[in-house]
């Protein structure tokens, strides 16, 4: 851990001193928020199974229940503000309650993630006061479940291509077509929406966002099952569902921002750990031997890595806060996370052996892990598209050619407005 911090400190990221203040302010509010949640929390026990995400638990009344027990107290949303019943905190703060709260027997809490670490702040950033009344402590206090429709069949890395139409219908929207891989929509209230409104303008610039009440009469929705058994995703069907004008988010023709933002977040969120706690990697040190080098040498290497993971997504979330736009920096955090986690959960199967490939009696369930890893180049962006953004914003390569980028979507995609 000393050599991580001189090697961060060499290249000019954050001093040696900023680091050690920054652990010792984490430390402090760590031990300030336990003590505000002794007796309303229970104690985290040694065998009590870590919660994996999309590992897939869909224990909802748990979540729920774990989640009201916190809802006055602002501990689920550190960084949100208070108005909106966060706690203001950012950096070494925040981290400190997030740390705070892994000492405490926790349920999975995936089905909340997207509303609470992508969504809710999404909403903060480009919702109106009306809808952050209505929906951000439903999000807050896992009243409602979130999910995110961005994917469509024929829309993924080329999210901007998307086609299902929205058009004006009185004091709302109708809108019409589809969307794939929408994890947990099955049981979803909400979620946020993008459709094309305008098909005469380039495809970025004709993309309106929506939150979409999931009950509304034209939504269908039909899970798929994955490697991990886990029923993790939906096709998602919209015919000609109504959506009020009041639930539109930001102006039509800043969807394209509105998502910007979101997978943001997402990317920050997946390239921050993803919820692996650290007691977790040390009771993985503890399980290899004194003798094996080989292994104790690797995992000193994950240790140190989801340590930097953790003051990375520490520092992109103090720079979001003084206001700094987002960059391409969570691109990069999301492709180490990412590859960190793989390496993890390759070194979890290794370590536990037999045991791990079985999946029983594995409290740490590294074979949940390493099973989701592969996702995770995927979810939010594939590394490709990640690698592509760093290229071209960050080292400043020659772009990808982009035929289309600045004729109306209708005519670069082939066929007329269909709203026409
Ligand atoms: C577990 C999981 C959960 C998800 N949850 C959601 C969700 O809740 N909501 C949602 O909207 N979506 C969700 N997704 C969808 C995800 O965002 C998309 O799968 C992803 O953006 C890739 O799109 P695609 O699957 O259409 O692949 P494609 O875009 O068809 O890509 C196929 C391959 O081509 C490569 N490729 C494509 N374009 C380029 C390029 N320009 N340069 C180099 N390589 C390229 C890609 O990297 C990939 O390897 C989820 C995906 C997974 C795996």
């Amino acid at each position: 851990m000393v050599a991580a911090r001189r090697l961060i400190a060499r290249f000019g990221l954050v001093s040696t001193e900023d680091t050690n203040q920054a652990e010792t302010r984490t430390a402090e509010q760590r031990q300030r928020t336990i003590a505000q949640l002794e007796g309303r929390l229970e104690r985290r026990r040694a065998d009590s199974r870590m919660s994996v995400l999309g590992a897939g638990s869909d224990d909802l009344e748990a979540g729920r229940a774990y989640l009201a027990k916190l809802a006055d107290g602002g501990w689920i949303v550190p960084g949100w503000p208070t108005e909106h019943g966060g706690l203001g905190l950012a950096g070494p703060e925040a981290a400190g309650v997030r740390s705070a709260l892994s000492a405490f027997e926790a349920p999975d809490l995936y089905p909340w993630m997207v509303g609470i670490d992508l969504i809710g702040p999404t909403i903060l950033e480009h919702g109106s006061d009306d809808q952050k009344r209505r929906w951000l402590p439903g999000i807050r206090t896992g009243r409602e479940i979130w999910c995110q429709m961005f994917s469509e069949p024929d829309a993924g890395s080329d999210l901007a291509g998307l086609k299902s139409r929205a058009r004006r219908d009185g004091e709302g929207w109708r809108v019409s077509g589809s969307k794939v891989w929408t994890s947990r929509a099955h049981y979803s209230d909400w979620g946020l929406l993008l459709a094309r409104f305008d098909f005469s303008v380039p495809k970025h610039r004709g993309i309106v966002a929506f939150g979409l009440n999931m009950r509304s009469e034209g939504v269908t929705v039909r899970p798929l099952v994955q490697m991990n058994r886990d029923a993790h995703f939906n096709e998602v069907f919209l015919d000609d569902v109504w959506i009020p004008d009041r639930d539109r988010i930001d102006q039509p023709g800043q969807g394209w921002r509105v998502a910007l933002t979101c997978l943001t977040f997402e990317r920050g969120a997946l390239g921050g750990g993803l919820g692996v706690q650290e007691e977790q990697i040390r009771r993985l040190g503890s399980l290899i031997g004194a003798t094996d080098a080989v292994d104790r040498n690797e995992w000193v290497a994950r240790l140190a890595e989801f340590q930097i993971a953790g003051w990375t997504a520490g520092r992109a979330e103090a720079a979001r806060k003084s206001g700094r736009p987002p960059g391409p920096e969570d691109s990069g955090s999301k492709l180490r996370g990412t590859a960190m986690i793989k390496r993890l959960a390759s070194l979890g199967m290794r370590v536990e052996g037999p045991a791990a490939t079985v999946g029983t009696d594995d409290p740490d369930e590294w074979q949940s892990l390493f099973l989701m890893s592969p996702s995770l180049s995927i979810r939010g962006g594939t590394d490709e598209i990640q690698r592509n953004i760093l290229g071209e914003r960050v080292l400043g390569l020659p772009p990808e050619p982009r035929v289309d980028k600045d004729r109306p979507f209708g005519e670069a995609s082939g066929g007329d407005d269909p709203l026409k």
